[in-house]
């Protein structure tokens, strides 16, 4: 079970990608309100307004693709300690986006009101 906390936008150029998404990999700007990925108290990354939007399941199948991903650029066994973890990691945040019935309305508000500035 996760959840997803607002936090302030950062100071600075809100053009700018400052943010990398945990689901779906992508570098993205925060224009009012950033989010984050909690598991309990600890952060677990942030997550960008397209993932938050899609919901907990579709932000699940994110991951999945990029572990898909991984596991085919990185061979049978391959790809070292580093992409292990990763893999360790993904297949993690994975199942716990699995176990979320949904993200919080507050989230998905701002999430949209990111995705409207955007444009
Ligand atoms: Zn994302």
């Amino acid at each position: 079970m996760v959840r997803v906390a607002l936090v302030p936008a950062p100071a600075g150029d809100p053009r700018f990608p400052s943010h990398e998404c945990a689901c779906c990999g992508v570098r993205y700007p925060v224009r009012r309100n950033g989010m984050r990925l909690f598991h309990g108290d600890t952060l677990d990354g942030d997550i960008c307004p397209d993932c938050v939007l899609t919901g907990p399941a579709g932000a699940a199948a994110k991951v999945r693709a990029r572990l898909t991903a991984i596991r085919k650029e990185s061979g049978e066994g391959g790809g070292g300690r580093k992409r292990a973890s990763l893999v360790r990691l993904l297949s993690r945040r994975a199942r716990m986006l699995d176990g979320t019935p949904s993200f919080s309305l507050s989230a998905r508000q701002a999430a949209a009101r990111e995705t409207r500035e955007r444009r």
